[in-house]
């Protein structure tokens, strides 16, 4: 429609020849994207009457009347005024050519720069970078233009002046791409930034001197390991030594600027360096490490290339304290860790704009690009619960990953990252052979983030010089890369023979700084200047370490203080519309605080938390629809029917309280697990939640799970208390929301990792939360959580039974029934139970006790005992029943628990659905048969 608007009114105005093509190319890119057209052309554009697609002839007509009166007017109205002086003649047409050709260097002069230090990329021919495309020519080189907004600092250039500006600007080191970026501020700001200095700013000698410092550091570790452990796995960072000089620019800079903290999280390349050259570990201990010695303390460890370490940074605006995350080898996956570590960093500061404590990721080009993480923690960065003011995210682009570096092979894009471009953050592309250039980019890219608070992307174009690892042959692979590599020489070099030359340094300084350096590793002695011992302790540890699952729990509560609570928790504003059936729910909680009747699922839960925070315990709470709760029964969150607007009554129960958090998160597993364990980690005060919608999404953060809660601790000494809530239990749903396969997590039980619960009350959940935010251990607990036990009637509790104060790891048979009658023990955990209590009650036996086990890991042994010894000692016939596949659940994992729970010369058999390769059946009927043949044979003699 736009286009025959614009192309009725050419036909009839007198502007026509190659303005009008070109004019009508401008105003189409206009209306899909206003900010993408120059300020001048876009002021014009304003101005025209707006189409409305309804009165189209009116529009068109209308239209074209506004571009007559602009004709009219005269070239000025038309086009951005040209400049008066000049010996060249300046027509209208060139005028545009020229603005034409500086907006097609700023889309795509990041495709002509000079980024591959070996100079191996194919790169295409981009015609908008010609001035024959354009219409110019060497020929309009002396003719003075005017240059729009490009932001030189003069209003007007010689085409030749430009042309060179332009080159020097987009095409030399820098690669910027921005002008996807749809927000004008942002994109002015970036033009200024990039084009006020040609992308390439004096530099003072003593910042040169200290970029030559780091990348000698950087060659001078490798080469120093190299020497010393020949063969030994390093991962080296050579060919991408600009990192170091890098990564202190960047915290210094930083530190300049108002950061207090940084979180830092990478893969294993460079690793060893940075851990050295930047955060100053001690040469020494990490020789050690090579040796093979270790710290016993440290559990069962990781290799030296996964280690975190934490120490303070000096800048002109204070320390910095670092703290380099903890890494398992799945790549790209401590991104959202070290999201999480800042936003608890951040929150513990009050500082809710991200300025004070600063995320940096490292990534490899073939990972960037290939692992969905990247994606999911990207979408998360401007999510309300889940920003940090945006991340410096540098990519190690060293053009292979492990053995595959053909990009038809590792993705489907030109750059590694334009995954990027889907949250619009800013990349630097950078050629890592000049370190001044990299440091140009990140600064900008800090000042970027720390205006904006948005993420941004430094791609660090370099190389790898050996091979994945430093005992692997690359030229198996890469023969040509290699034959270019071996014979480039290293950035040191490159750079020390560049200052020289220009006279900065001489070669007696620089074999000095080189010699200096190797004396620093000789002596073991820590070899960053700038290195400080830790004081920024922002939280001690101290008190939640050697604690065990036995540490005690005392939550105990006067049932007058849970009715406080309770009707704390249920106060809304007044006249604040509720929908219709949260006001019944409500109004039912009220009654229930009231004593008046037995307390459902929904209000123990909300009441544990309105408890805490009332004790000052923060809590945050993330997960799919966890405000509302995925089936109906928190309410949390409440939304006003009027306006819309959420009110959280559990940030009201009084002034002092703890904070209280709950966000529905992105729709995402991994990367919000993810996040939370690094929450929790960085937060111990904190009870940290995450909710899964139904408990088998669970498995799409595997990877979280696997690499980071069932082991970290174990691996690298770190506590973390996160909480999984994982909604279980067989209802007829089919095989996707039956389980949150309990299998999985029970057969990674192992040195008192974390604990495994199945509460069956409200009163236990109630317990449950509250025992792991109070107990001082700091260990994850997953929950295997109800769905329709949230609303059973006999799944409630009395305000007795919360005040009592203990969750039981165990839990006896509840009806009177006669120990020394009963010939069975049936063993079970969450639903199941109710199933069979009503069974049982129907078949009014009394021959049968029902024990549950709320915890299954660690497995409560001593209650177990207790129970077992004072009533059913002579009991030979032992059951387990579950609801789960004989090969799922909880038979084969725990079942050395349950034979040493039973009495000697007891017998134990499996009451359950048979072996399956899918978690639940499609259908109700064989759902409904199986659960009836399972409950029957757990209560037939
Ligand atoms: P960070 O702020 O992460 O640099 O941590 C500072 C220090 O606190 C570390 O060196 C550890 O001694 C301790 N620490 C940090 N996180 C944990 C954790 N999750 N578990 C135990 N100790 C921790």
């Amino acid at each position: 429609m736009q286009q025959s608007v614009m192309k009725a009114w050419w036909d009839s105005s007198h502007m026509a020849g190659g303005n009008a093509a070109y004019v009508e190319e401008l105003y189409e890119a206009y209306l899909d994207d206003p900010n993408s057209v120059e300020d001048t052309w876009r002021d014009i554009f304003d101005k025209l009457p707006k189409l409305d697609g309804v009165a189209l002839e009116a529009n068109h007509s209308q239209i074209r009347d506004e571009f007559r009166k602009m004709a009219a007017l005269g070239p000025a109205a038309r086009v951005p005024a040209a400049a008066a002086s000049g010996s060249g003649a300046v027509s209208d047409d060139k005028q545009v050519k020229v603005l034409q050709l500086i907006n097609a260097y700023r889309f795509r002069g990041h495709q002509h720069a000079n980024l591959d230090p070996l100079g191996l990329w194919k790169q295409a021919r981009v015609r908008d970078l010609e001035l024959s495309h354009h219409t110019l020519s060497e020929r309009d080189f002396d003719t003075v233009y005017n240059v729009g907004s490009y932001a030189i600092g003069q209003d007007s250039m010689s085409l030749g002046e430009l042309y060179k500006s332009l080159n020097r600007t987009y095409c030399g080191s820098i690669g910027a791409e921005y002008m996807h970026i749809t927000d004008t501020e942002q994109k002015r700001w970036l033009q200024q930034r990039i084009e006020s200095v040609q992308a390439k700013p004096e530099i003072s000698r003593d910042e040169k001197v200290s970029i030559l410092k780091g990348l000698i550091a950087a060659d001078g570790m490798e080469k120093y390991l190299g020497a010393k452990f020949p063969g030994a796995k390093r991962f080296s960072l050579e060919g991408g030594d600009s990192l170091i000089p890098m990564l202190k620019g960047l915290i210094t800079h930083a530190g300049t600027h108002g950061t207090k903290e940084v979180v830092i999280g990478m893969a294993h390349r460079g690793r060893l360096n940075v851990l050295v050259n930047v955060l100053g570990k001690n040469p020494s201990v990490l020789f050690d490490e090579f040796s093979g010695k270790h710290d016993e303390s440290l559990g069962a460890g990781d290799v030296k290339y996964h280690a975190g370490y934490s120490s303070d940074f000096a800048t002109p605006g204070g320390n910095v304290h670092l703290a380099l995350a903890f890494n398992p080898s799945h790549l790209e996956i401590v991104n959202p860790v070290v999201m999480g570590s800042v936003r608890a960093r951040l929150d513990r500061r009050g500082c809710e704009d991200g300025s004070t404590v600063l995320p940096i990721t490292i990534h490899g080009d073939s990972a960037i690009a290939g692992q969905g993480v990247v994606q999911e923690t990207f979408n998360m960065s401007q999510a309300r619960g889940f920003k940090v003011g945006g991340t410096v995210r540098i990519v190690i682009n060293n053009q292979v990953g492990f053995t595959t570096s053909k990009i038809e092979d590792t993705r489907s894009t030109q750059y590694c990252t334009d995954i990027a471009k889907m949250v619009q953050a800013p990349i630097f592309h950078v050629n890592a052979d000049d370190p001044e250039a990299v440091l140009f980019v990140t600064k900008l890219a800090m000042d970027y983030r720390n205006k904006f608070k948005r993420d941004v992307v430094i791609d660090l174009v370099c190389y790898r010089r050996h091979g994945h690892n430093e005992a692997d042959e690359p030229n198996a692979t890469q023969p040509l890369m290699y034959q270019k590599i071996k014979k480039h020489p290293v950035p040191r070099q490159i750079y020390a023979d560049q200052l020289t030359a220009e006279g900065s340094i001489d070669d007696h300084e620089v074999e000095k700084l080189i010699s200096d350096y190797r004396a620093a590793l000789d002596h073991g002695a820590c070899v960053v200047d700038e290195w400080r011992p830790m004081t920024e302790h922002s939280v001690d540890w101290s008190p939640y370490l050697g604690h065990d699952w036995t540490a005690p729990y005392d939550g105990a509560l006067s049932v007058d203080k849970l009715k406080e609570l309770a009707r704390a928790m249920c106060r809304v504003p007044d006249g604040y519309p509720l929908q219709s059936r949260v006001k019944k729910l409500y109004a039912d909680r009220e009654v229930m605080a009231a004593g008046d009747k037995n307390l459902d699922w929904g209000m123990a839960e909300n009441l544990a938390y309105a408890s805490l925070v009332d004790t000052g315990v923060n809590i945050r709470m993330t997960g799919q629809d966890s405000g509302r709760g995925t089936f109906f029964h928190r309410h949390a969150v409440l939304h006003n029917q009027k306006t819309g607007e959420a009110y959280m009554p559990l940030q009201h129960i009084k002034d002092d309280q703890g904070k209280m958090e709950i966000y529905d998160s992105v729709l995402s597993e991994e990367a919000v697990m993810a996040f939370e364990f690094g929450y929790a980690t960085a937060e111990p005060r904190t009870l940290t939640i995450w909710e899964a919608q139904f408990g088998d999404f669970a498995n799409g953060a595997q990877v979280v799970i696997d690499q980071f809660l069932s082991s970290g601790e174990a691996k690298w000494g770190r506590l973390c208390g996160l909480t999984l809530l994982l909604p279980h239990g067989y209802e007829g749903q089919g095989p996707e929301h039956s389980s949150a396969r309990l299998e999985r997590f029970l057969q990674l039980c192992a040195d008192h990792n974390w604990q495994v619960c199945v509460p069956s009350t409200p009163a236990q959940v109630f317990h449950m939360l509250r025992r792991q935010a109070i107990r001082p251990m700091r260990r994850p607990l997953i929950v295997m959580s109800p769905k329709s036990l949230l609303r059973h009637p006999l799944a409630t509790s009395t305000l007795e039974e919360l005040s009592e104060g203990v969750f039981h790891n165990v839990i006896d048979e509840i009806d009177d029934i006669d120990a020394a009658k009963v010939k069975r023990v049936v063993m079970c955990s969450g639903k199941v139970y109710y199933d069979l209590l009503d069974q049982r009650r129907k078949d009014e036996r009394d021959d049968v006790a029902i024990i549950r086990i709320e915890q299954l890991y660690p497995f409560p042994h001593d209650e177990m005992a207790a129970i077992v010894q004072s009533k059913y000692k002579h009991v030979k016939d032992w059951v387990w029943c579950q609801e789960e596949p004989q090969n799922q659940g909880a038979w084969y994992c725990s079942q050395h628990h349950f034979w040493a729970s039973i009495p000697e010369g007891g017998k134990l058999t499996y009451a359950g659905r048979a072996a399956a390769a899918s978690p639940a059946v499609g259908y109700i009927s064989v759902h409904n048969q199986q659960q009836k043949a399972l409950v029957d044979d757990a209560l037939t003699l």
